[in-house]
């Protein structure tokens, strides 16, 4: 099992065409995907460096933090924090309930939180002049979001995933690779557990999103060998799926001059700079 694990994730990366030499940053939340993806980067030879944001959400984030500081402790790596509460006033949850109470939308805290997330990463791993950002996301993650972008009957809003974002390319937006793209999450769970990794097992006390917690049941019933179907399928339509996307054009954001397909980007639009 391990080394089937580490076997697929090496073909990722070398498909990935990375120089060893260029700084990745790895976006460490404490929970097992993000600690497997840098501790096989770090096995396989990579130059990285480890990323936190402390959402400040009460006992859940200090263990994250906590586990977070071990990891890059054990695997001798540099680790930059960035706590929330400091840099934007308040925590997530704070932050998060204003937006929800101001926008009158019922928007979901995870579609708030990832947009914030986002946004961070992409403007601090800038700031570090790293090449890459590398994420947790794995196979289920893949295939949940696939098939529920295929469900709302957008397809186009998958045009831009795959183990490498495939954004138009731009000098203020930092690429982002996801090693574990074909690895199912029971697979990384007891890899971890096996590498005896040091990891926060406990879900996120605010993941609330029912649509992709409907989708996470479902996709529970397939096997590994069928999501990896799903999602080699779609490679297979990635090209017709480009296709139906709008033409991509990178402008600036006229409020944080973060890069943004509109005028205004998706954080300014939701925390109404
Ligand atoms: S599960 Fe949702 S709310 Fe929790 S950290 Fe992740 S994106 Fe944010
Ligand atoms: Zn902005």
């Amino acid at each position: 099992m391990d080394a089937n694990i580490e076997l697929k994730v090496k073909k990722v990366l070398a498909g990935l065409g990375i120089n060893k030499k260029e700084k990745i940053l790895v976006a460490l939340s404490g929970g097992k995907d993000s600690s497997v993806t840098a501790y096989l980067l770090k096995k396989f030879g990579y130059n990285i460096e480890g990323f936190h944001i402390d959402l400040g959400m009460g006992d859940y984030s200090k263990n994250c933090l906590n586990a977070v500081k071990q990891l890059c402790e054990e695997l001798e790596i540099k680790l930059h924090l960035y706590n929330i509460k400091e840099e934007m006033g308040g925590s997530m949850c704070y932050i998060r309930t204003s937006i929800q109470t101001s926008s009158g939308k019922g928007l979901k805290n995870c579609a708030i939180c990832g947009v914030i997330k986002k946004w961070i990463m992409n403007k601090e791993a800038r700031n570090l002049k790293v090449s890459k950002i590398a994420t947790g996301h794995n196979l289920d993650d893949e295939t949940q979001t696939f098939l529920m972008n295929m469900m709302k009957g957008s397809p186009q809003l998958s045009a831009n995933s795959g183990a490498v974002t495939r954004n138009v390319k731009d000098r203020k937006f930092i690429s982002r690779i996801k090693p574990l793209f074909y690895i199912a999450e029971e697979d990384i769970r007891e890899y971890s557990k096996a590498k005896k990794l040091p990891v926060v097992y406990d879900k996120c006390p605010c993941a609330l999103d029912s649509y992709r917690i409907q989708m996470r049941k479902f996709v529970n019933t397939l096997t590994a060998k069928e999501k990896e179907n799903v999602m080699k399928n779609f490679e297979k339509l990635f090209p017709r799926i480009q296709k139906l996307k709008s033409e991509e054009k990178l402008n600036y954001c006229k409020i944080c001059g973060e890069p943004s397909r509109n005028k205004i980007c998706r954080m300014c639009e939701l925390v109404k700079k």
